[in-house]
């Protein structure tokens, strides 16, 4: 029997809606496979505990959390608390601490779905993006000098370590190594950027020495966002700096049916620290409440986690069935144009899940 630990962070508003429907899932995995036991530990951190406490989680927060195997989080926000106290205080320092370098989204059209990009089928949008998740464009370096006068200025730094850079293309090497097409593109922009991104460039032509099965190319990031639009069938493992994953995932997201789908990995490879699984959306306050947030996207990371834990065939499973739910159609909640409730779009894959298994 293997038991792995998880730290549940359910958080605001839709947040604890769809991770209910995460967890029951946790439990159909349990009983299906019979080798696999979770125990795990719900958190209520989020900005009701910042309303009441003064902070998103309690001082030795990341203490509490360092030795779990997984992180199943909700979301956080909420309009009585600003964004940047809910994200620099809960979010980023979890995958900072935690060194989740890699920031994992499959950009995969579900069988049941449809495209906004016509004449584009679900063969033909297939692809993972792997985002640099703790260095890059995002780091806390930079400064404003001579305030409301004409010489006012902003300066913000980049920084590229070769250690960052090796670690997150290695990572996505190695994942198109395991994929079906073999073919890694990282995104750009050396021909305007010209300290950090030849860097970059430099890296990515060195690395790919190292996996001589796997094609590369390197696109600048204006091009490459045209192309996600324009020609999606052709990428299968995406890699890019913390600025440009941060916006081809979002482009991603949209091409393939959207926010209440999309789920994703905040990864620690080498598992010395935990890895957190979210989907992409927020807490949503104008459904919260109501029932109806569609499950799929918090459920769907639960089949990352497997992934990570080293189940694919789990992995595949849970994706297989979210699918054939669409497929049949009835079951859809309302972002989908249908009329069923988070538990019952929960419920229909879930049983599906037994069905197929
Ligand atoms: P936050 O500040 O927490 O990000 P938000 O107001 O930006 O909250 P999002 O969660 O980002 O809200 O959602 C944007 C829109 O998408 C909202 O209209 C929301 O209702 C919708 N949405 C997001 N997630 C889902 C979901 N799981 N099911 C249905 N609709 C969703
Ligand atoms: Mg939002």
């Amino acid at each position: 029997m293997q038991f792995f630990s998880m730290a549940v962070i359910p958080g605001d508003g839709i947040g604890p809606e769809v991770t209910n429907e995460a967890l029951k899932m946790i439990k159909k995995v349990e009983e299906l496979h019979g080798g696999m036991k979770f125990y795990s530990e719900h958190f209520e951190w989020g900005c009701d505990y910042y309303l009441k406490n003064g902070r998103m989680m309690p001082e030795n927060g990341l203490e509490i959390l360092k030795d779990f195997d997984v992180i199943l989080f909700g979301a956080v926000g909420a309009k009585t608390v600003p964004d940047y106290i809910s994200v620099w205080e809960l979010i980023l320092p979890i995958r900072q601490k935690f060194q989740q370098y890699v920031n994992l989204r499959p950009i995969k059209l579900l069988r049941g779905m449809e495209s906004p990009l016509r004449y584009k089928n679900h063969e033909d949008l297939d692809f993972v993006v792997i985002r640099e998740n703790t260095e890059g464009e995002y780091f806390n370096s930079g400064g404003r000098v001579h305030e409301g006068t004409p010489y006012e200025l902003a300066m913000q730094n980049s920084v590229f370590t070769r250690f960052g850079m090796e670690r997150i293309l290695n990572y996505a090497f190695t994942l198109a190594e395991k994929r079906k097409k073999k073919s890694l593109t990282a995104a750009t922009k050396s021909n305007a950027i010209n300290f950090t991104m030849p860097f970059w460039d430099e890296l990515v032509k060195e690395i790919s020495g190292n996996y001589p099965g796997i094609k590369t190319q390197l696109y600048h990031i204006d091009a490459l966002a045209a192309y996600f639009v324009s020609r999606p069938e052709e990428f299968d493992v995406v890699v890019g700096s913390n600025l440009f994953g941060d916006i081809l995932t979002d482009l991603g997201a949209a091409i393939v049916g959207g926010l209440g789908i999309s789920p994703s990995g905040n990864i620690n490879p080498e598992r010395a620290y935990p890895s957190m699984f979210e989907p992409i959306h927020g807490s949503a306050p104008d459904i919260a409440g109501k029932g109806i947030a569609n499950p799929i996207a918090s459920i769907w990371s639960i089949g990352l986690m497997m992934d990570h834990l080293g189940h694919d065939h789990i992995g595949k499973l849970i994706v297989d069935s979210i699918e054939a739910v669409l497929v049949d159609g009835n079951i859809r909640t309302p972002d989908l144009g249908g009329t069923a409730t988070t538990v019952e779009m929960g419920d229909a894959i879930i049983s599906k899940m037994a069905q197929l298994a």
